[in-house]
């Protein structure tokens, strides 16, 4: 029960849920899986999509979505998918 109310913006509330919340919705995270797909693809390590990797370690549903569209692009693109594989399923250990 804390009716402390601080004041934000619209635009800074936008801005926090948008960048700083590590919260997504399925149907977020599947507008955003190709990019997040190719970016995981061609390099492993990144840190982008903190919001992504969060969703797809929570929801088995996605993590399967973009595992089986990881290895699509890795074979259409020649390249080998375990790298990213393995990044998409260890948590991420440094932030
Ligand atoms: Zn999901």
């Amino acid at each position: 029960m804390t009716a402390t109310h601080r004041q934000l913006s619209p635009e800074t509330a936008r801005l926090l849920t948008l960048d700083t919340e590590p919260w997504l919705s399925c149907e977020d995270c599947f507008a955003g899986m190709d990019h997040f797909v190719e970016a995981i693809l061609s390099q492993p390590g990144t840190a982008a999509f903190p919001e992504m990797r969060a969703h797809v370690a929570g929801c088995p549903a996605c993590a399967e979505e973009v595992e089986s569209l990881l290895a699509l692009v890795a074979e259409q693109d020649g390249i080998d998918a375990s790298p990213a594989l393995a990044a998409l399923r260890s948590r991420p250990a440094n932030s």
